[in-house]
């Protein structure tokens, strides 16, 4: 499909992106840069694609205002294989880690760290819906291997816009958020993303970790389970998704050709004017009760009537938006 034929698209993940990304994934698959070979051939080893690793390598860094004492990683598995991968090397089955219950994924990201040690679900907003963020006890003085959260919840539309302020570790799922503005990432131990959001496609995901954090690994792991052992081999211990790498660089590039401040802003005008429409009219209403905690990603909001909704569809259709409906768990 040409680029233009494409509709608006409003999926959460996988989600739309900018056409120019489209159109340089497009000339790679045809022909990668003189190798004589699809981008979708390159081999992991080569040095084409070790440079693409290192640049986006360098522009997460770059980015995210840290140093050389993170490790970037791009890895296979997805949002869920973090899930699991945080509390099998940082949670030994004595040792505690602190969960904020605000979201569907947030749940399912605890239910996986249950599999490998104990879980303090230390403030959940589960008894009204997620229509709302928790309310934060003190974080400071607990006997976590880290504090875990995430920071925009998809499905349900509301995103911390305020960093959790604690003394342990502190460790989070960005899939939805990663890059929709500037944030303090000093302040985390590791933040991972899976890519079919805001970074590209589905079958990788960025984790960035602090090497003192990675240090305190305490299990020993089959290496493709083992943070260290990704971090050792630049991110191609094993066969790499080199498309889907070279996609997030792609993502990464326009992000510094747009100018992160510039989508930020982009971002929250967006959001202003969506929300308004909605707090405007009779026949809508967003489903997050506290405009604070409203996300800048997700607008979520649900028909007061069904010929209200199934006109939104129609019109919607006939504008060729798509993706409108929401997740399948919150309708
Ligand atoms: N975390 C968040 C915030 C998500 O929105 C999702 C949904 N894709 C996931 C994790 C799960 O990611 P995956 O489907 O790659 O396992």
């Amino acid at each position: 499909m040409k680029t233009d034929d494409r509709k608006i698209n409003f999926n959460a993940g996988p989600g739309a992106l900018p056409d120019v990304v489209i159109r340089r994934a497009q000339e790679a698959v045809a022909a990668y840069g003189r190798t004589g070979m699809s981008i979708l051939e390159l081999p992991h080893r080569s040095k084409e694609f070790i440079d693409i690793v290192d640049e986006a390598k360098a522009r997460v860094l770059a980015f995210c205002g840290l140093d050389s004492d993170y490790e970037v990683m791009w890895m296979q598995g997805g949002g869920r294989q973090q899930f699991a991968l945080l509390p099998m090397n940082f949670l030994p089955s004595d040792g505690r880690a602190g969960y904020l219950d605000s979201g569907h994924w947030s749940d399912e990201a605890l239910g996986y760290a249950k599999f490998y040690g104990n879980v303090d679900i230390v403030a959940s907003s589960a008894d009204c819906g997620y229509t709302r963020l928790p309310q934060l006890p003190d974080l400071h003085g607990k006997d976590w291997r880290y504090l875990h959260y995430t920071t925009n919840n998809t499905i349900f539309g509301t995103q911390w816009h305020n960093i959790p302020g604690t003394d342990v570790p502190l460790t989070a799922d960005m899939s939805s958020d990663i890059f929709c503005c500037e944030r303090d990432y000093t302040k985390y131990d590791l933040f991972y993303a899976a890519a079919q959001k805001n970074l590209g496609i589905a079958g990788i995901a960025l984790v960035v970790a602090k090497k003192s954090f990675l240090a305190r690994c305490m299990r020993s792991l089959p290496p493709m389970f083992d943070y260290r052992a990704h971090a050792a081999e630049n991110s191609v211990l094993n066969t790499a998704n080199v498309f889907g790498i070279y996609t997030a660089l792609l993502m990464l590039r326009w992000t510094e050709e747009e100018g992160l401040q510039n989508i930020f802003e982009r971002n929250r005008r967006k959001a202003e004017l969506v929300y308004n429409a909605l707090d405007a009219n009779p026949n809508f209403q967003p489903t997050v009760t506290v405009p604070a905690h409203r996300s800048l990603m997700n607008v979520c909001f649900k028909a007061k009537s069904p010929e209200a909704e199934q006109r939104l569809y129609a019109l919607c259709d006939a504008a060729g938006i798509i993706g409108i409906k929401g997740h399948r768990s919150a309708g």
